[in-house]
């Protein structure tokens, strides 16, 4: 293992954007002044918010964030349990006829909207003390946040993350709407990392050239020369301001960027910026048709979406959270793909019927096994050789499985790797625990697979669950998850709090007992534990990745479930051995023999373990995050519903596939 590459976590981008002070979009402070007034002290929020006219009532839960005028909380309806982005706006702020004009606008305006790349407007209130704006949450904050701990997005991100924003541009300017405060904080981010256009404090209905107020409003660093030459602000000037968000994710800092507001408008009216070397002459080109001084120069959304930029490369789907964070690994479609959505479409989607065409045997397809492998990445990825993708290759070339001959191990990594076992070998050599009937994978996946088959091809059709196990033993399950494979490894924290990670080149290392102890595994069955105090020098650096990940769960990622148990200091606890990501779901196998599949879409998660008297149990937790547990016998007996069936089948046929790669 290759220490000095550990050396260079940057600590921060684990902390949670709010430890990192709000995200500043340049060195130039904000024009609208109407925004940016010191704040005036503000009555106390109280802890449950109530709307007199509909007795409803809303608990305070976190802030979001702070803007001009409003505070921005998480509050949840008692009733309902629905969560919403609550923009809390002092009454004594907008005491002026002109600052309650700015918000009845903004609320008469945003009500009318409604499209999927447009936060949800749901409703509005006012007390004494406050006015509340109701508003979809968007969990994952802003492209601004993601900006300040990414720097720059990698270009399928970038497509990503624009389409959407055109998508939602578009409807407004259909509407005859333009939002004239375009800027990374003004792109929500919603849990499952979809994009929505927000705060409409500044919008107006489009006029005339004539008709059109020429006020300079916007963000300094994105205004568009028509608007600070005082000829109004047309959907053109929107337009530029997507030149500029587009820059400033690509190169890492808005185009015209200077100490000096001055100088910054000056660059601005010159069209006068640098184009790092490093963004593809596609980009640069793409930028360039958008940065035109002229308006009706500029290229138009819809000659945007049709250029090569967007025509020639890939855009990703959807996004993983964690690359709020971190750069994702991103392959474009294979054809794998297209056959794994397709059996989960069957399996989950409304293709119900096609369910029993999706028959085991079709991993005997010759070309399937090597369609299934190329689709998952998991802990064996490293051993697979991947060809190395330029970003704008056409998408039928890239990211697919070429060959399946083991990469050697690097003669760093193969060093390393010897000289913690010798220096293990010579100075710990007593608290090595080698195991006694080690699982592998292989075993793990052969006795899941054994013992669910045989589950389901006996199990009656029936309509409901058979009741599950009102106090079930405690075993362990993955209630968070990390991947960060491009790097590092898989980090994960057990139902027990302890974390662990599964490095890419095959050692593990978990932190047990409130990170007192560490237990280190070289390989399956050579098994080291320390104290956390008198951990040998070569390990610090692996120790404080597991650290590094174990913050980034804690602070950033839901439990994924109810079910917790105390941490039992004296064993060590399961250890990861394997795991394997398809499109839709994550399974993880462990030493103890017990299995997990985690469902993306609808966090429903399959846990499958030994109980201490050798039956099998098990787990399923809900979409509500609720967990029930039953006799594996019991289900074969009884049936169960067709939630929990269809996910079983999927399961067996991941397993199954699994075996077979
Ligand atoms: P203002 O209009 O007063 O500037 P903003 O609309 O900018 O207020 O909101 C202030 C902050 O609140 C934002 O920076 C963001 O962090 C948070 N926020 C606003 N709307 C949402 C939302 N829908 N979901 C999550 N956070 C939000």
């Amino acid at each position: 293992m290759d220490t000095g590459c550990f050396a260079a976590v940057n600590p921060d981008m684990f902390k949670p954007c709010s430890e990192r002070g709000p995200p500043q979009q340049g060195g130039v402070p904000p024009v609208k002044t109407s925004r940016t007034k010191p704040e005036q002290s503000k009555p106390e929020l109280a802890q449950v918010v109530t709307d007199s006219r509909t007795g409803r009532r809303y608990s305070k839960g976190k802030l979001l964030g702070k803007g001009g005028f409003a505070r921005c909380y998480e509050m949840t309806d008692l009733t309902s349990n629905k969560m919403y982005a609550v923009k809390v706006i002092p009454q004594n702020r907008v005491s002026k006829p002109h600052q309650r004009e700015k918000i009845t606008n903004e609320i008469e305006l945003h009500k009318t909207l409604s499209h999927k790349h447009v936060v949800k407007f749901s409703h509005h209130f006012e007390d004494q003390d406050n006015i509340y704006i109701f508003l979809e949450l968007c969990s994952r904050k802003s492209l601004a946040h993601i900006w300040k701990a990414r720097h720059t997005l990698t270009e399928p991100e970038v497509r990503y993350y624009l389409r959407q924003i055109i998508s939602g541009l578009k409807y407004l300017h259909n509407r005859g709407i333009l939002h004239r405060d375009l800027k990374l904080g003004n792109f929500f981010v919603n849990e499952n990392m979809e994009l929505r256009l927000g705060d409409f404090g500044l919008a107006a209905k489009l006029e005339t050239v004539e008709q059109r107020k020429k006020t300079i409003c916007g963000t300094p660093n994105y205004l568009a020369p028509e608007v600070l030459n005082r000829h109004g602000h047309g959907t053109e000037s929107d337009v530029w301001s997507l030149g500029c968000v587009m820059y400033t994710l690509m190169c890492g800092n808005p185009p015209f960027e200077t100490l000096d507001l001055k100088e910054t408008y000056k660059c601005i009216k010159e069209v006068r910026y640098n184009m790092p070397s490093n963004v593809s002459p596609t980009a640069q080109k793409l930028i360039s048709g958008i940065l035109q001084k002229n308006p009706s120069d500029r290229l138009s959304l819809d000659q945007i979406l049709n250029h090569d930029f967007f025509s020639k490369g890939f855009t990703p789907d959807k996004l993983p959270p964690s690359s709020c964070v971190m750069v994702p690994e991103l392959h474009p479609p294979s054809p794998a793909k297209k056959f794994f959505t397709k059996v989960a479409k069957s399996l989950f989607g409304k293709k119900k019927a096609k369910v029993e065409k999706i028959p085991c045997e079709e991993k005997d397809d010759k070309d399937l096994s090597k369609l299934v492998s190329g689709i998952v990445k998991s802990s064996i990825n490293r051993q697979i050789s991947y060809k190395t993708v330029g970003p704008n290759e056409a998408p039928s070339t890239t990211g697919q499985l070429v060959s399946s001959v083991p990469l050697e191990q690097t003669p760093a990594e193969e060093e390393s790797r010897k000289s913690i076992s010798r220096s293990f070998k010579g100075t710990m050599a007593s608290s090595a625990e080698p195991c006694e009937d080690v699982l592998t994978p292989a075993s793990v996946t052969e006795l899941a697979l054994k013992v669910l088959s045989s589950c389901l091809a006996t199990m009656p059709s029936a309509t409901r669950n058979p009741p599950c196990l009102s106090r079930p033993q405690t075993f362990l399950w993955v209630s968070k998850w990390v991947d960060y494979s491009n790097k590092y490894g898989f980090g994960y924290q057990l139902s027990n709090r302890s974390v662990g990670v599964l490095f890419n080149e095959g050692t593990h290392l978990s932190l047990c007992d409130q990170r007192k102890t560490v237990h280190y595994c070289l390989t399956n069955n050579k098994h080291f534990t320390f104290q956390a105090s008198s951990l040998p020098e070569q390990l610090r650096s692996q120790k404080q990745i597991v650290e590094l990940m174990a913050n980034y769960m804690e602070q950033n990622l839901m439990e994924g479930g109810d079910l917790h148990c105390d941490e039992q200091t004296s064993s060590p606890p399961p250890l990861l051995l394997q795991w394997v990501k398809t499109d839709h779901a994550l399974l993880m196998l462990f030493n103890n023999g017990t299995l997990q599949v985690n469902f993306y879409t609808d966090h429903t998660k399959i846990i499958l373990c030994k109980s201490s008297d050798g039956s099998y149990l098990l787990t399923y937790i809900s979409r509500e995050r609720v967990s029930y547990t039953y006799l594996l016998s019991m289900l074969a007996e009884m049936g169960c519903a067709s939630e929990l069936r269809h996910r079983l089948r999927y399961v067996v046929q991941l397993l199954h596939h699994h075996a077979d790669a």
